[in-house]
């Protein structure tokens, strides 16, 4: 308040009623500016803006997101994790170097599910890492969101020996982690990437070409297939409808929650 009767002060007429020069008034404002760098003004609008992303950040999650709420969260989550570390109930256990659970923000309402993990992952334990993953995070920018914002899985949380494709019952031994996570999660909206994430999910054959870009029921929320990002490094081509199915997302997002992405 007293700034800004300072302010208007710097801006009246003079003591003696004659109207400010311009010169004058531009000095005053000089000094004006001076004084609020002096009295850090300037400094808490700098430090507003630069918490501005992680203020954005908040938005992409959940409006009733609560300290306890993330806390249960991330510890269903890592429950979830600790039981894959130690699972056997598949083959795939025999050849993994570290399972890959996923990973992301707990109280995200997008959840990013691709098949299984490769070799990048089975290494670091991480899904999405290596040149997929850092075209998956372009494609996520291209919508203004981070990594971080959202969760990123995979239908199988350990590698297939030389990438082959899950067998049936692989599929089946792994899958109730993958729900139990959605679960938990409890996303607006799945997207699946690739043919063989959206295969597994919708449990349907049709080509990927038919069904990216249109969305689903899957347990009562809505799914968006799309092409998977390794697929794309070999087919570039596609890379604008994979673009557009990414708008897509994030417009029904914006209709469900009323907010931008
Ligand atoms: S792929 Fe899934 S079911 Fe098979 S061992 Fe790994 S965590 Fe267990």
């Amino acid at each position: 308040m007293v700034n800004k009767f300072l302010f208007l002060g710097l801006l009246e007429t003079r003591s003696d009623g004659v109207k400010m020069p311009l010169h004058e008034v531009i000095r005053n404002l000089k000094g004006y500016i001076n004084f609020l760098k002096e009295s850090d003004f300037i400094l808490l609008e700098e430090k507003k803006r630069r918490r501005a992303p992680a203020e954005k950040q908040a938005s992409h999650t959940s409006p009733k997101s609560h300290p306890t709420e993330m806390a249960s969260k991330v510890e269903a989550l890592k429950k979830v994790a600790d039981s894959i570390a130690v699972c056997t109930s598949c083959r795939l256990s025999l050849g993994r170097i570290n399972t890959v659970p996923g990973d992301g923000h707990p109280l995200t309402r997008v959840v990013f599910v691709g098949e299984a993990p490769g070799y990048h992952e089975d290494q670091q334990g991480l899904p999405f890492v290596g040149r997929a993953g850092k075209l998956l995070e372009r494609l996520l920018a291209g919508i203004g969101l981070m990594r971080q914002e959202v969760f990123i899985c995979n239908v199988m949380k350990c590698r297939p020996p030389e990438n082959r494709e899950p067998l049936p019952d692989e599929i089946l031994a792994c899958e109730p982690y993958l729900l139990k996570q959605i679960d938990i999660l409890k996303p607006l909206v799945i997207c699946a990437l690739g043919r063989l994430a959206t295969h597994i999910l919708l449990r349907t054959n049709a080509g990927i070409n038919t069904l990216r870009g249109r969305f689903f029921p899957y347990h009562g929320i809505l799914l968006i297939p799309t092409l998977h990002p390794a697929a794309l490094l070999r087919n570039p081509i596609q890379l604008p409808d994979v673009e557009r199915d990414f708008k897509l997302l994030s417009a029904k997002l914006k209709e469900i929650t009323g907010q931008n992405v």
